[in-house]
């Protein structure tokens, strides 16, 4: 039997306000436990939540940026169910009523494009934190976290494999940033996903039952995570077993997902209305002067980047999948007027390795974009070669200072003086007669000998083709 997967995500992504959803506490990670949270924020009794518009500014730009249905009236309503930490006993969401609906998100899987279909996004606020360590025989609450604002992406099921179910997510982690509304951070929870994954016969109409996946909490272990369960559930079908609907916790030490409560097990989560909000109305020149300030889109950017500087779209993607790294290769275009496609080289070839290297952020690069252009100058007005440059690099990586300096103090000037290069092309023939005899008897391969002798003795520093092209001369081929 061949077996298909379906797969719907539902991706949380805190959104990067300063003050939580319904009161003025900070947002900021990973302040001292439980500074940040007010009087409505632990819910005191007499407390009323006041809505933040930044919020539903964030959630309006993502809906958007989707080219999703933007809902003039969207109600928030009250999640119903204990937990310590969650003071109040409910959770404010939008249940019905959500601000934003039936939007596409377009991904590319070797290749081929697919429109994702985003059945809902809405507002709704965290919950607070549960610390396990440090507290013998305890939990620990912190509710600084209770209250911040949260816009829960639910797509429709229109994944067909983990490899899918990657890209979505990537498309949406870099569509959150872009549009600067949410800082995309897994590690600090910033970015969360939970994975419906079912199976069915290839050709059935019907889906079959899902699991919930919750707690996977980075790309890897996404793809990984509904590997893990595409298996399961196959297995379990074909061993005369059903699947039965649950949420399941993905562990990644042992890469297994394990049962936390099934469909009988679910919550009852007795919904209804906040009393305490009123509907949320959204205004057509609300939505006017947040479309004013959406950003150029990703995919509108890898375009105009394939055109106006020639890039392919393998490198047009790698420049584009932030808007610092974009801002960044924009700018050493700029600045030193080098060939796009050079600088495109250099942005996604060594700049990126030594990011990825020591683990660093665009934006805390030693080597900044207007470095970068200087390198670039250098290797166009031909004061340096290729090989040099990338010492060059390495130097302004470690902090000896711009391009300008390091060639000056190290003495990396490339050698251009054809009279210098001769000299040297004369001391290495006059070494090498052997050599000499059997290149001119036609060993032509020695040539490539020769000009490594000359690049060795002048420390890499004379203009390669010049030294072709003398030696050349000079052998009398
Ligand atoms: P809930 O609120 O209980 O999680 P939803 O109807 O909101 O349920 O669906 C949540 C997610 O599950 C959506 O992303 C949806 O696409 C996905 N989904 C629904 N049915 C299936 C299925 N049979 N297999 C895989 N994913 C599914
Ligand atoms: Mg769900």
């Amino acid at each position: 039997m061949e077996w298909e997967t379906v797969i719907g995500l539902e991706v949380h992504a805190q959104l990067m306000t300063w003050s939580k959803a319904f009161s003025g506490a900070a947002t900021k990670y990973g302040a001292e436990p439980n500074t940040q949270a007010c009087a409505v924020d632990i819910a005191l009794p007499g407390v009323l939540p006041v809505f933040n518009k930044e919020a539903a500014r964030m959630a309006v730009k993502f809906g958007l940026a989707i080219g999703a249905q933007i809902n003039h009236r969207s109600v928030f309503a009250r999640k119903n169910y204990f937990y310590p930490d969650l003071p109040k006993g409910y959770q404010i969401s939008q249940y019905e009523l959500p601000i934003v609906a039936q939007g596409r998100i377009a991904i590319d899987v070797d290749g081929v494009e697919k429109i994702i279909g985003i059945t809902r996004a809405h507002l709704e606020e965290d919950a607070g934190k549960s610390l396990h360590e440090d507290f013998r025989g305890m939990t620990g609450i912190d509710l600084n976290r209770a209250g911040t604002p949260l816009l829960e992406i639910v797509s429709e099921p229109d994944m067909r494999s983990a490899k899918e179910a990657v890209a979505y997510l990537k498309k949406v982690h870099e569509l959150v940033r872009y549009l600067e509304i949410c800082d995309g951070n897994m590690q600090e929870g910033s970015f969360r996903c939970d994975a419906n994954v079912s199976v069915r016969p290839r050709g059935q109409a019907k889906f079959g039952t899902r699991a919930e996946l919750k707690n996977i909490n980075s790309f890897r272990f996404v793809e990984k995570a509904i590997e893990f369960e595409i298996e399961r559930q196959i297995d379990l079908i074909e061993g005369g077993g059903k699947v039965v609907q649950e949420t399941r916790l993905y562990d990644s030490d042992k890469n297994v997902t394990r049962p936390m409560r099934s469909k009988e097990e679910a919550m009852d989560y007795r919904y209804f209305p906040d009393p305490d909000l009123p509907p949320l109305t959204i205004t057509e020149d609300f939505v006017r002067e947040v479309r004013a300030t959406l950003p150029e889109l990703p995919q509108a950017k890898r375009a105009r980047f394939m055109q106006d500087y020639g890039l392919n779209a393998y490198d047009a993607g790698v420049l584009t999948s932030s808007r610092e790294m974009a801002d960044y290769y924009e700018q050493a275009v700029r600045e030193s007027r080098a060939d796009p496609k050079i600088a495109a080289n250099w942005v996604a070839g060594e700049l990126s390795a030594f990011l990825n290297r020591d683990n660093k952020d665009i934006a805390a690069s030693p080597v900044s974009a207007v470095m970068l252009a200087q390198l670039l100058q250098r290797l166009a007005d031909n004061t340096i070669s290729g090989k040099i440059a990338k010492e060059v690099f390495e130097a302004m990586w470690n902090g000896d200072g711009d391009a300008d300096a390091v060639i000056a103090r190290k003495g990396l000037k490339q050698i251009t003086d054809s009279g210098a290069i001769e000299t040297a092309i004369d001391a290495i023939i006059a070494k090498n007669p052997r050599q000499l005899e059997q290149y001119r008897a036609g060993k032509e391969t020695l040539f490539g000998y020769f000009v490594g002798q000359v690049m060795k003795a002048t420390q890499g520093k004379a203009n390669p083709q010049q030294v072709n092209e003398l030696l050349r001369k000079k052998l009398g081929s």
